[in-house]
């Protein structure tokens, strides 16, 4: 704690991202994805004209928004794109929840969105989850300054169809509803198409997990273009340009690479079913999953001992010390082989 510090600052609990270990681990603990990304990214890289690099880049990213338009069946005008989805989040509760009302959002989602209420000062209600560890989108009630919640929801996995986003869109109108869909290209269905009808509702993405480019930090927003251009208007007031001309060309090349994607998400989910089918023969009960991670707890052990005993052997998972948690692990689906790994380690344990 330093006196320099604004007193906001003070106030600050910043989010704590898993560990990037230095040593060789089975790294299973951050949700990245085992496999490389599609190799049109390596040849984008090689063909880049470096004395290009003199010129700042295009401030409103307009090949990258065209691309992930037609990606996702919107027009340019209704997608925004920033440094990761962190960074689109962080303009996103500036932009729509910085208001006297308080922001709804479930107990147990992704962590940063209450580091964001603390460093804008926003109010904010949690809604428990429900017996099953789902988000009770029926509880998203009463008077509100707007709604956050990841779907597929982490570290739970578990994901609400469409047809529940648009009940939950047919009751609150009048304030943002957020729906961040950090994993839904595994397994999860896709609230874009209801953008269309609900000029209050913020899809978010990220180029981190399902394309493999978490270290390129490419994330993005689709909305309607009110909600866009009150994106803009943030960034506009703290960046001009958050996509550099690098990460630009990189994700166009990704997002155009369909077939690679496809391929990886599929092997992803195959390795996640297997790997679900070994961990409840060694007798844990595993959450359903429609992320590239299992959220799992043993009746005979508790989080932390697994969580330490795998690190023994070699092997990085996520264990959450807080809300009723502290039993569970989550475990990211790495390669076939690094979750035979997992599952040996776990057998010599259990
Ligand atoms: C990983 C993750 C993000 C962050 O993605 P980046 O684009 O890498 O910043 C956002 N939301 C959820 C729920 C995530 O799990």
């Amino acid at each position: 704690m330093s006196q320099l510090w604004s007193p906001a600052v003070r106030a600050l609990t910043p989010y704590v991202p898993g560990e990037q270990p230095r040593e060789r681990l089975v790294k299973l603990n951050t949700n990245e994805n085992p496999y490389p990304p599609s190799p049109a990214v390596a040849q984008v890289l090689r063909d880049i004209d470096t004395e290009q690099l003199r010129r700042y880049p295009d401030p409103d990213s307009r090949a990258l928004r065209e691309t992930l338009a037609e990606t996702h069946g919107v027009a340019p005008e209704q997608v925004f794109v920033g440094n990761g989805s962190d960074e689109v989040l962080a303009f996103a509760f500036q932009a729509f929840f910085c208001q006297p009302r308080p922001l709804l959002m479930p107990a147990i989602s992704y962590s940063f969105y209450p580091v964001y209420c603390k460093l804008y000062d926003i109010a904010y209600r949690t809604v428990a989850l429900d017996d099953r560890w789902e988000i009770a989108l029926d509880a998203f009630d009463g008077d509100n300054g707007g709604v956050v919640f990841a779907n597929p929801n982490a570290p739970t996995g578990h994901g609400h169809p469409r047809a529940e986003i648009a009940r939950l869109l047919s009751r609150i109108q009048d304030s943002v509803v957020l729906v961040d869909e950090a994993y839904v290209d595994f397994g999860g269905e896709s609230a874009v198409p209801l953008v269309a009808d609900h000029p209050n509702l913020l899809v978010t993405g990220t180029l981190s997990k399902s394309r493999s480019l978490a270290g390129l930090r490419l994330g993005y927003a689709i909305g309607s273009r009110e909600l866009i251009e009150g994106l803009e208007r943030v960034k506009n007031s703290f960046n001009s340009y958050p996509v550099d001309m690098l990460a630009s060309a990189v994700a166009i090349a990704a997002l155009n690479d369909r077939e690679h994607f496809k391929r990886c998400c599929q092997q992803v989910m195959d390795t996640r079913e297997e790997t679900r089918r070994s961990l409840v023969e060694l007798g844990f009960e595993v959450l359903p999953s429609q992320t590239n991670f299992l959220f799992t707890r043993h009746p005979q052990f508790a989080g932390e001992t697994l969580f330490a005993g795998l690190r023994e052997r070699g092997i990085l998972v996520r264990h959450f010390n807080r809300d009723g948690l502290s039993d569970f692990l989550r475990i990211s689906i790495g390669t076939d082989e690094e979750m035979r790994e997992l599952i040996t380690a776990l057998e010599a344990m259990i």
